[in-house]
């Protein structure tokens, strides 16, 4: 799209971002900055990547900052650790060259080489200090094998793979893919669509076209309308690859290159296209107050990831299924193992949904060998809590209306209307409106506190209920996980469990069990009796140790969820809106 010409005009930052040695993992920048009105200019590059909660330092990756007016080299001083002063000695104009080295793969993370160029914007371009609201361009010169660039920045008409960024949000908000990805487009809810394949894969482009269609325009129907023009899918496809990043117009997936064959593979695909297109308006516009405006220097904190990453999980599923993706048993199954996996998760009893959103910064981005005791992933419990209130909001309103209608509110409410994000107690109040229910009790319980989801009343509501199935009481078991690479050493130990209660150690090299080689601890407690104490030989940094393991039985529960006999009028209708038949 051609943009208005006013705007181009006046932007007086214009970056160029070319590649000198693509083998070597590097791209160079150079950036022009004019109109300048002060003696002293600050750039700064951005320390964390809007969507992706941990401080990376980006600007640990740059080299060889220089800056010149008219070919005379200015001073340049670092002043703190992601930015650089420039003293301009009065030049209106300036010129900054520097590169960034480009080699970890990962959605949020740039990567150069000689095949393509993956940019995440926040790590490659820097900003003057206090000018986040001005305008810049961007050009690519690709490097000479590369033909392609793929991004959702404006093109500036008339000049090949420049781009417009209206503000610096925006620019740090486009990710730019640059090679020869194999790029298809696709229409839907009137929004030119494009997909850059990168890595090649066993994908069925027609196929790929229709469900991604599918899935825009049942997620554009949740929120009424789609804000965009244009969506870019930047696909990096792996030997085994996940996960995504979301952008206001764009999104960055790492998919399995020989995946899409495989119905399980492809179903979570999908399910990654659901989940970070449904962010377009979940947390990129409609958000929490803390997410957006960013502050670039620091951590963001926000409470609320529960909403604006578990709301999007529970979706997710949800809209794989409206499409015929998932059966209404399959999507149900799902549903059935979250349960299970968060009513087993140990630090489900030790952090709240909103402490795991708030420190996500510092323990879910940086798990250790103790997270599994003491964290709970806001993802999961998010959606099953999304799931909770959604059936609630059915109930209350006679199969009427559903969390789509309340999500669509608080998106016409806060970002449309007020033009900002929503405070804590403000969207506890859009969820009291369609719950019909004052919901203290339920953020004290589930939000802010650590109790066991009561899904047996709300699955009721759709005529379910919850049937614990009998564990084996006589199956051992020890409490550890072992290490990848070798299975002699302990990777992970349970709280409350047997080996917990020894002093079983992570790092530690099981030897020998009752006077025994073993190879794997695992293996040979599955053959002892609950009960049994045994005679553990470790190797703890080099000193043997003998400690005695009184072994348990494992505290794990499974439930299922089991369809009433006879479910009433009124459960039938529930489930059937709950399953948007
Ligand atoms: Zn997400």
């Amino acid at each position: 799209m051609s943009i208005n010409s006013q705007a181009q005009n006046n932007s007086d930052i214009a970056f160029e971002v070319s590649f000198t040695e693509p083998q070597a993992h590097y791209v160079d920048v150079e950036m022009t900055i004019n109109n300048i009105k002060k003696d002293d200019i600050i750039l700064k590059m951005p320390v964390w990547a809007p969507g992706s909660y941990l401080v990376r330092e980006f600007s640990k990756n740059v080299e060889d900052f220089t800056a010149s007016a008219n070919n005379e080299r200015l001073a340049t001083e670092k002043v703190r650790k992601n930015a650089w002063k420039i003293n301009t000695k009065g030049k209106k104009s300036i010129t900054v060259k520097y590169r960034v080295y480009s080699f970890e793969v990962s959605v949020r993370t740039s990567f150069v080489d000689e095949s393509h160029a993956f940019l995440s914007s926040t790590g490659v371009f820097m900003y003057p200090e206090g000018s986040l609201n001005q305008p810049s361009t961007v050009t690519v010169i690709p490097h000479k094998n590369w033909k392609k660039v793929s991004t959702g920045l404006e093109p500036v008409a008339g000049k090949k793979f420049t781009y417009y960024a209206k503000n610096f949000d925006w620019l740090f908000d486009s990710p730019i893919e640059v090679g020869n990805q194999d790029v298809f487009e696709f229409m839907a809810s009137g929004v030119r669509h494009e997909v850059a394949m990168v890595g090649g894969g066993n994908y069925d482009k027609e196929k790929l076209k229709i469900d991604m269609a599918k899935i825009v325009e049942r997620e554009t129907a949740v929120f009424g309308e789609n804000p965009n023009k244009y969506y870019v899918f930047i696909v990096h496809n792996y030997l085994s690859g996940g996960g995504g990043l979301e952008h206001l117009n764009s999104t960055v997936l790492g998919a399995s290159r020989d995946g899409y064959t495989n119905p399980k593979t492809y179903q979570g695909f999908l399910g990654l296209v659901a989940h970070e297109y449904f962010h377009l308006w979940n947390i990129k516009r409609l958000r929490p107050v803390a997410l957006g405006p960013f502050d670039y220097d620091n951590e963001n904190y926000t409470t609320n990831l529960w909403i604006g990453e578990g709301f999007t999980a529970y979706y997710d599923n949800i809209i794989v299924q409206r499409i015929g993706a998932y059966t209404p048993n399959q999507w149900l199954s799902v549903i059935e193992d979250e349960l299970n996996a968060v009513d087993n998760k140990v630090g489900n009893k030790s952090q709240t949904l909103s402490e795991g959103s708030f420190d996500a910064w510092i323990k879910y981005y940086r798990p250790n060998e103790n997270s599994n005791n003491t964290t709970i992933s806001y993802y999961m419990k998010g959606s099953l809590v999304a799931c909770l209130l959604d059936l609630q909001i059915i109930e209350a309103s006679g199969a009427k209306q559903s969390l789509d209608d309340a999500m669509r509110y608080a998106y016409n409410e806060y970002y449309k209307k007020k033009g900002r994000g929503y405070t804590d107690a403000e969207f506890k109040a859009v969820l009291e409106k369609f719950t019909k229910q004052n919901l203290d009790q339920f953020y004290a319980d589930y939000i802010n506190g650590t109790k066991s989801l009561d899904f047996n009343k709300y699955l009721n509501y759709a005529g379910f209920k919850l049937v614990e199935q009998a564990t084996d009481q006589t199956k051992p078991y020890l409490g550890i996980s072992v290490s990848k690479t070798n299975s002699s050493e302990i990777a992970t130990v349970s709280r409350n469990t047997a080996a917990w209660n020894a002093g079983l150690n992570v790092k530690d090299e099981i030897i020998s069990i009752n006077g025994q080689r073993v190879s794997n601890a695992l293996t040979y407690v599955e053959n002892v009796a609950v009960g049994d104490e045994l005679d553990f030989l470790i190797n703890r940094d080099g000193i043997m140790k003998n400690i005695k393991v009184k072994i348990k039985t494992s505290p794990s529960k499974k439930v299922r969820m089991q369809q009433l006999e006879s479910p009433t009028e009124k459960q039938k209708a529930v489930l059937e809106k709950w399953l948007s038949l």
